[in-house]
């Protein structure tokens, strides 16, 4: 009974420890009949740009703010709009809907699929999100939040421990210019590591003779 229980205790550890490659959302049973379409801009963790549709916003979850106006860079933002630019940046998804279709201000609310991974779940079960429900789309709610205390207990993403002067704002700039951005900014994107100079504050990129960057008004 007591080797029983050490060999069951084993899997446990096996299983548990396998990491971000057995999330439940990568192997999801996507439902059939879903029309795809290509998105063309990745606005942050939990929205995207589609052909046809237009701005459209992943239900019942919420992903750190990378370009808010007043909140600025929140800690695992740039993390969260990373890992869904990975995830479908340039793909064909596939879209599924919920019992409303757009909010008030004109997005559309949407499950998207991208080969098996189940997006909104993902961000959810990887730690990229915290779970965010507003009824009527409520189809999958209980399911994000088992992901989110699944993350949780894991530490994963946001869920883990966060370094010291996490939750402040920074900007980057290049060696090579005299602009600054906000990190989630298409331009910061293209700065090489080696070239990226970090600011804290906006008032040291202006002090040190950087401009803000036109594009992402940082
Ligand atoms: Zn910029």
């Amino acid at each position: 009974m007591k080797r029983l229980f050490c060999f069951s205790l084993l899997i446990l550890i096996f299983v548990g420890d396998m990491g971000l490659g057995a999330l439940r959302s990568e192997a999801w049973n996507v439902p059939d009949g879903l029309q795809s379409y290509r998105v063309i801009r990745v606005v942050d963790g939990d929205t995207i740009e589609l052909e046809k549709l237009g701005k459209a916003r992943y239900i019942g979850i919420n992903t750190p703010e990378t370009k808010h106006p007043s909140k600025g860079v929140e800690y695992f933002g740039p993390e969260a709009y990373e890992a869904n630019r990975r995830l479908v940046a340039g793909k064909r998804v596939r879209i599924g809907f919920d019992a409303g279709k757009q909010d008030r201000y004109g997005r559309y609310l949407v499950y998207a699929y991208t080969g098996s991974t189940f997006v909104n779940a993902y961000l959810v079960e990887a730690g990229y999100a915290q779970v965010m429900t507003v009824p009527p789309n409520v189809q999958y709610a209980d399911l994000f939040v088992q992901l989110q205390r699944e993350a949780r207990a894991n530490g994963r993403g946001l869920w883990g421990a966060r370094p010291l002067d996490s939750g402040k704002s920074i900007y980057w700039g290049s060696v090579n210019s005299n602009k600054f951005h906000w990190p989630s900014c298409e331009w910061a994107r293209k700065i090489r590591e080696e070239h990226r100079v970090v600011f804290k504050t906006r008032q040291e990129a202006l002090d040190k003779g950087y401009t803000p960057c036109k594009v992402c008004k940082p």
